[in-house]
């Protein structure tokens, strides 16, 4: 059974001036919590970022919101604040209903926890959505392009992190069921890597920013050129610095991108062609590689597909709009789908 979110709720318009929303996202592992809260202008009012050394529990991370809340309860410009609608996204297994954590990183306390009911009520019984992160990012993308923009008929988002997710739109609605959505786990060679999972060659293992990374680290002349191109302060390699080492024809770089690339390529071609899609949109690191990287993706998953297919993919895929705040903002738009429900 699928849970229905929205994909372009239209009621921003509902909101008062003196109405925020609030959205929160954890990611790392449930060691990272970004909040936000803007006003119904969209103006950012704040945001706080809460580090932790081990995984946090779901009522730790609810205690942290309300006192973020809490903090921000006045403005100097919008007087006392009134929360309109708030939102979590966090990479959980979460019931069909939107109500209850299933699973969260096999932590027992988030086993079948009341997510949803418990935010609302340390909230004050504001309206509140929970959901995964992905799904937070295709109401973000729709959102920002919106009123203008039609929504077509099928549209997935893939995010590429260390993790790599897909959220999946039909007419109009996110489809969603518990554990839907791991395309990192889909297997692209029979004989490779070891999976976080398990699984063996799985698109984690080749096409994840984590797995890019871990493979650079084996060459040390590499490592030592990004270390100059970047006045030597790189303590940590981006994806962004490989890709620029690619364009000045590093052969370690060239031919990590083409892996990476392939890989991914053979797996979105599964989507554009049995999901029938009209739009895949790509977030996460990479689409910061811009154009030059789409035009050498869409060739490869051309390759892949029908020739009919093929000359449409320079319309059906796109690069996402959001980068490294891209979480929150998810949760964000989100929360704001709540207002007047
Ligand atoms: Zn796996």
């Amino acid at each position: 059974m699928f849970y229905q979110t929205p994909l372009l709720p239209d009621n921003k318009e509902k909101m008062k001036i003196s109405q925020i929303v609030l959205g929160a996202a954890l990611t790392e592992w449930g060691t990272c919590l970004n909040m936000v809260v803007t006003a119904s202008d969209g103006a950012f009012i704040a945001r706080k970022q809460l580090q932790s050394e081990t995984a946090m529990n779901p009522a730790e991370v609810i205690e942290a919101i309300a006192q973020f809340l809490d903090e921000h309860g006045e403005h100097a410009r919008y007087g006392k604040l009134e929360l309109a609608g708030c939102a979590l996204t966090l990479e959980a297994a979460i019931d069909a209903a939107g109500t209850n954590t299933l699973e969260y990183f096999e932590l027992a306390a988030w086993k079948d926890y009341p997510l949803q009911s418990e935010l609302s009520a340390l909230l004050g019984g504001a309206p509140a959505a929970i959901d995964t992160l992905v799904n937070g990012l295709l109401i973000a993308e729709f959102a920002a392009d919106s009123p203008a923009y039609s929504i077509p008929q099928s549209v997935a988002l893939v995010d590429i992190d260390s993790s790599i997710m897909m959220s999946l739109a039909y007419r109009g609605v996110i489809l969603r069921s518990p554990q839907f959505g791991a395309l990192g786990h889909m297997q692209i060679a029979a004989d490779g890597a070891v999976c976080s999972c398990g699984g063996r060659g799985h698109l984690l293992t080749i096409a994840s920013t984590q797995a890019m990374i871990g493979r650079i680290m084996h060459y040390p002349e590499t490592i030592q050129r990004i270390a100059e191109t970047s006045d030597g302060i790189a303590k940590t390699i981006t994806p962004q610095q490989i890709w620029q080492l690619a364009q000045e024809k590093d052969t370690v770089a060239l031919n990590l991108l083409n892996d990476l690339t392939q890989a991914l390529a053979y797996a979105l071609s599964f989507i554009v062609e049995a999901c029938d899609t009209d739009q895949i949109i790509i977030t996460g690191d990479y689409a910061q590689f811009g154009q030059d990287w789409l035009w050498l993706l869409n060739h490869r998953i051309a390759e892949f597909c029908q020739p009919k297919r093929a000359a449409q993919l320079n319309r059906i895929v796109k690069l996402g709009t959001f980068h490294a705040d891209r979480y929150v903002r998810g949760a964000l738009a989100l929360a704001a789908s709540q207002i007047g429900n």
